[in-house]
């Protein structure tokens, strides 16, 4: 049935919603496809409706292409489960929990990996029934601190999230390509434009994640990525680590007076002016600035901690809390403050190093301090290093990495910075902003195990299910699809997912102009082409243009003065295009554009996949080219 102007519940705006930044929040309110009920929480239309099932509708083909099933999950769920899994606290104020009349905890899910676990454990019992693949697409919330932008970021929204079940990890790694190239398909037949780049697992802990991100000015994601093809999530770049360097040969430590050089600036111009090197400057990169921080643990207890990095590099608080390397869950870290500094009197501000010799470390659990010390991974054994005397006015200069102190670990703690060569050896790193759209995760046995989800195996032994999840924003990504297409004027939706396939506006008072639009109408609709018909009588054809303009159906046919001639004016808002054409043209010729535009839709999924399949196998060649010319170079 074709949707009418005349009683379609709709009333465009002229004014954009409040506090509105970006172009989608604006135009999605302007054009009636969503009204706000609360922050963050939207009431949709028949508009807004009519693009989100063609783009659900996507996702669902895309999941069991790759033989994943529906199933639909209660979005209220009792909070004990959230608690044996330990995300009661993970989540912490982001979780929306309430009570039932006999006090129970309640939650409105997050998301759902335990509860699919569970589902799982209830019916299944034998690794003859793995693998399996099931997912939902379900309304989600979360007390997002800062809801913004719209359907962005929203309080309650619509995810679909699948969850693999496997026997071991073969399996897993097969369910994960699956999933993986389900997503380049559906982002692809959604015109999305959208890199995965590699992320840390953070809290959800597991082996192997993956972000999937729309490269957008309005995302709230950093990423980095290089010419030659490599992309990663800031907090997932790893340092291109030199080789150790002999010790021989290097000078014993010295201490020297450097009084007032509590900065790295003044430290180096003092280094230059006083103790000068032969062969070049100083430069902030020749020392070892220690950092204090303060650590919490997911438990909420409270660790001062010390991170080395060289002294041209900021610290990244999020980068470092992000490895995982600290703590197991999600973890808080900011720079020690003056009373956690109090607490440690034996930290010289301006002088912290780790001390002069191995057999007397100030930093490190073997150190005098007791604080576990981190090192940024370029800090090898074998490099020299000015850094603090633990003595005012004083710093220790050719301090050797490996020979006179040594760390608890490596953490990538250091600000990536434009320039930086990416780890595959792919160019200069670049930043980018971007929205993230899903993302997909090896999460291993962690919620199997903490959920006893165990079957018998081909020993007739327990073994514990390995899982994968696997989230992507289905109203994020709608909004994402209104940021990539309009105009000044209103919203432009790609032809496939717009939410009638034609609008056909009756521009004039005529009876024969209703007639001929409304001949058009069921003749279209006949042929299984959708149509908005503009029929409202007592509106000017301007306002219908406004208002055609606003909605974004890029297909628009103007049924006006021509007709006495026997003409009606087909335009294609995509391709700018305006042209008049003889009545019995139209259906014909716009029934072969809308199918043509639906074919190249399903076409680019295709498409996305071989080039993904291509780029991967340029990869394994340079890869492979790599280590066969390692292989041939003399060995050191
Ligand atoms: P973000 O970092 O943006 O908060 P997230 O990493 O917490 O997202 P996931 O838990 O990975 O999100 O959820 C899977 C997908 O759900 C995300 O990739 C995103 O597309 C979508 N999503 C998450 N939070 C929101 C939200 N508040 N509003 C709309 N979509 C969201
Ligand atoms: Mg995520």
């Amino acid at each position: 049935m074709a949707l009418r102007m005349s009683s379609l519940f709709v009333r465009t705006q002229k004014e954009d919603p409040v506090g509105a930044e970006v172009a989608s929040h604006k135009l999605l309110h302007r054009a009636g496809y969503i009204r706000r009920s609360a922050p963050g929480i939207y009431t949709w239309l028949p508009l807004g409706l009519a693009v989100l099932g063609k783009i659900e509708a996507i996702v669902r083909e895309e999941m069991a292409r790759a033989g994943s099933q529906e199933v639909h999950f209660p979005s209220l769920l009792p909070a004990e489960v959230y608690k044996q899994s330990g995300r009661w606290e993970a989540f912490g104020p982001d979780l929306f929990s309430l009570q039932d009349r006999k006090k129970n905890d309640y939650i409105l899910a997050p998301t759902h990996e335990e509860f699919f676990t569970l589902l799982v454990k209830d019916l299944y019992s034998s690794y003859k029934d793995l693998p399996l693949s099931l997912y939902q697409i379900q309304t989600k919330y979360r007390d997002e601190a800062r809801p913004r932008a719209g359907l962005l970021r929203g309080r309650e929204f619509i995810m679909k999230d699948a969850y693999s079940f496997d026997i071991d990890d073969a399996g897993l790694d097969a369910s994960y390509e699956a999933m993986r190239v389900a997503y380049l398909r559906a982002f692809a037949r959604l015109g999305l434009p959208c890199l995965p780049v590699k992320a840390t697992p953070g809290a959800m802990g597991g082996s192997g994640t993956e972000e999937f991100i729309y490269p957008s000015e309005v995302g709230e994601d950093t990423f980095v990525r290089s010419a030659g093809g490599y992309a990663a999530n800031v907090e997932a770049v790893t340092s291109i680590v030199p080789d150790p360097i002999p010790f021989d040969g290097i000078p014993a430590a010295h201490v020297e007076d450097t009084p007032d050089t509590p900065t790295i600036e003044t430290l180096v111009a003092a280094a230059n002016a006083d103790h000068p090197r032969e062969d070049r400057e100083w430069t902030a990169a020749d020392t070892l600035k220690n950092v204090v921080c303060a650590l919490t643990h997911p438990d909420g207890t409270r660790e001062v901690i010390v991170i080395g990095l060289p002294g041209d590099r900021e610290v990244d608080l999020d980068r470092a809390a992000g490895t995982g390397m600290l703590s197991t869950g999600e973890v808080d870290l900011e720079a020690a403050t003056a009373e956690d500094l109090a607490m440690h009197p034996e930290l010289v501000k301006g002088y912290i190093g780790p001390g002069l010799d191995l057999d007397h470390p100030v930093l490190g659990l073997e150190g005098s301090t007791k604080l576990r010390y981190f090192l940024d991974p370029r800090i090898v054994p074998g490099t020299r290093w000015i850094t603090g005397a633990n003595e005012h006015g004083k710093h220790v200069f050719d301090l050797v990495a490996g020979r006179d102190f040594v760390s608890d670990g490596t953490i990538e703690a250091a600000e990536v910075v434009i320039g930086d060569p990416a780890p595959d050896g792919s160019g200069p790193l670049e930043l980018a902003r971007g929205v993230e759209i899903g993302q997909i995760f090896k999460l291993g046995r962690r919620y199997a195990e903490a959920l006893d989800l165990t079957v018998l195996d081909q020993n007739g032994k327990t073994a514990a299910v390995t899982m994968g999840s696997y989230g992507l924003g289905v109203t994020r990504v709608m909004a994402c699809i209104a940021e990539e297409y309009h105009t000044e004027a209103g919203l432009l939706w790609p032809q496939h997912l717009a939410p009638a396939d034609v609008h056909i506006i009756a521009a004039g008072k005529g009876e024969d102009i209703a007639e001929a639009a409304e001949a058009l109408t069921a003749d279209l609709e006949a042929e299984g082409v959708s149509v908005l018909l503009d029929d409202r009588t007592k509106v000017s054809p301007g306002f219908k243009f406004a208002d055609a303009e606003l909605i974004g159906i890029p297909t628009l046919i103007v049924v006006g003065r021509g007709l006495a001639d026997g003409v009606v004016e087909v335009r294609d808002r995509f391709a700018d295009d305006k042209r008049e054409l003889p009545l019995a043209e139209v259906v014909p010729t716009t029934v072969a554009n809308v199918r043509a535009a639906y074919a190249r839709a399903a076409a680019a999924g295709d498409a996305a996949v071989v080039e993904d399949s291509i780029e991967a196998a340029i990869d394994d060649a340079e890869a492979a080219a790599a280590s066969a010319e390692a292989e041939s170079a003399p060995k050191a």
